[in-house]
């Protein structure tokens, strides 16, 4: 059922110009399940002018108007759900039932973004003089180029694609070529409930040409992007020259604080389901393991156990719980990341190794022991690897969790209610979840500090990057 995967510029479904096209892969079995169009810069220019064409459109209609549009849109999305998690699961690897919660949140994304899109208010600001009226108005952006990866191929694009369309803008989406049908399925959603030709495009190919093309270009008035902060870096210094506004959503290293009062049962679920949820693929995913002495022990066990019972395999096949890594550069890096760790003196708890020899599948793995100077403790893993790191006191805890330059997303479980509340404003993260997971919901943030970036895709606040604000004075002539 996967078919080849096409662009989307200008309204067409259609093949690169240059006729170009790269392999798709199944990473659960290495096989090529299709093919993808590969962009130059004459489909670039394309649908840039597309989107010039699209926006002056799109703009003009009500935020009403705009909102019923969107509205369809999530509903062909949840119509369509059966049909692209398989893709999904074809082309990224994750289980079934994880790549359906994705496309239901994804839908939800684009709900919330309609109707908040509605909620664009401006002020009057009373005046110093008599028959004056003076208005902030806030107004779209413009033309949004978005950069998006692999991890999550639909949520990821539907938050920066909703927000910007519920504003006004038109969005070039530069999507992940590793697992692109699903993403594509997202766009033919948009497409079909009716957006004008040239609101919505979807372009393939190599992303730094891509990127190195679309953020100077003077169409190009706003550029959001979620991957590695490295790339990001390069990205918004990019944007900067160009005097582009940016929103940059990069990894995260996320403690995970259990004190020696946690429901340690609870802890061990929540947050074994979290760490190997997408393969441990997930820029949110529980990574240091911070434990209180007391409990250090006991917690592990049970952590172990909950690895131990996870059944790795095909995520097409009933009772997988988790696929293989999404490509073959995350192995490598497993292998790299276990094999200095080890090699400064860390214990290997569980796991450790890929696991058969075709597909890219990886087993959740469990680190102890590890020496403050290896290489995971200081470089985001992406993958299924828990790091477990014992603590004293409160004091220690937090002084560990806030050394890394990434600050995304933080957990903690402890039963003291002082503590719960002090958690919540000692961790520098952009996101604290306590005695829960409860991240990524639509109407909530998202976002990070520090290396992990700026910006906000949740909530009213991820409405806001794709706005700008306007004054207006009138006086009665
Ligand atoms: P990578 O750093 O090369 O790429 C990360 C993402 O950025 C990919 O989607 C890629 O297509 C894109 N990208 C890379 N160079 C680009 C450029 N010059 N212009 C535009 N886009 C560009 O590495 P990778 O092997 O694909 O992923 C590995 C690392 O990326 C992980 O270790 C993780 O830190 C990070 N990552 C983060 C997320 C996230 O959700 N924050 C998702 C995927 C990958």
């Amino acid at each position: 059922m996967y078919q080849d995967v096409l662009l989307h510029v200008g309204g067409q479904w259609r093949a690169a110009q240059g006729g170009k096209t790269i392999d798709i892969l199944n990473p659960a079995t290495e096989e090529v399940i299709g093919k993808l169009a590969h962009a130059n810069t004459a489909d670039l220019d394309e649908a840039l002018d597309w989107a010039a064409k699209g926006f002056a459109q799109w703009r003009k209609m009500s935020a009403y108007d705009r909102s019923k549009v969107m509205r369809k849109a999530a509903d062909l999305l949840r119509e369509r759900l059966d049909k692209i998690a398989t893709l999904m699961t074809m082309e990224q690897g994750k289980p079934l039932a994880e790549a359906k919660v994705e496309l239901a949140g994804s839908a939800d994304v684009i709900d919330w973004f309609a109707e908040e899109g509605r909620r664009a208010y401006g002020r009057v600001i009373p005046a110093r003089l008599p028959g004056v009226y003076q208005m902030s108005l806030r107004e779209p952006v413009g033309v949004v180029a978005g950069f998006t990866p692999w991890n999550f191929p639909v949520s990821q694009a539907v938050r920066k694609i909703s927000a910007a369309l519920a504003a006004g803008c038109a969005f070039i989406l530069k999507g992940p070529e590793e697992t692109p049908a699903s993403c594509a399925e997202l766009v033919r959603c948009y497409v079909d409930a009716g957006v004008p030709a040239g609101v919505v495009q979807i372009v393939f190919g190599v992303p730094a040409e891509i990127s190195e093309y679309l953020i100077p270009h003077p169409t190009v008035r706003k550029v959001s992007f979620t991957g590695s902060t490295a790339v990001g870096k390069h990205l918004a210094s990019l944007a900067g020259k160009h005097m582009k506004r940016v929103t940059m959503e990069l990894g995260g290293h996320a403690p995970a604080l259990v004190f020696d009062d946690a429901d340690l049962d609870q802890a061990a679920t929540i947050l074994a389901a979290n760490k190997f949820r997408n393969a441990g693929q997930v820029c949110v995913a529980p990574t240091r393991f911070l434990v209180q002495e007391g409990v250090y022990e006991p917690f592990l066990e049970k952590f172990v156990a909950k690895c131990e019972a996870i059944k790795l395999g095909n995520g097409l096949e009933d009772g997988t719980t988790m696929g293989p890594l999404a490509n073959d550069r995350r192995v490598s890096a497993m292998e790299s990341f276990i094999a200095d760790a080890v090699g400064k003196g860390a214990k290997v708890r569980t796991g450790g190794k890929r696991s058969g020899n075709k597909g890219y599948f990886f087993e959740p793995t469990v680190l102890t022991d590890i020496a403050p100077d290896a290489r995971v403790l200081h470089e985001e893993p992406f993958g299924p690897l828990a790091l477990f790191v014992p603590f004293k006191n409160y004091e220690e805890a937090i002084a560990e969790a806030n050394r890394l330059e990434y600050g995304l997303a933080s957990y903690a479980y402890t039963r003291n209610t002082g503590r719960v509340t002090a958690l919540g404003h000692d961790i520098q993260a952009g996101m604290v979840g306590i005695n829960h997971h409860g991240l990524a919901v639509p109407e909530t943030p998202f976002g990070g500090v520090k290396d992990s970036g700026y910006g906000s895709e949740g909530g009213a606040e991820g409405l806001e990057p794709y706005l700008v604000t306007k004054f207006v004075t009138q006086a009665s002539a």
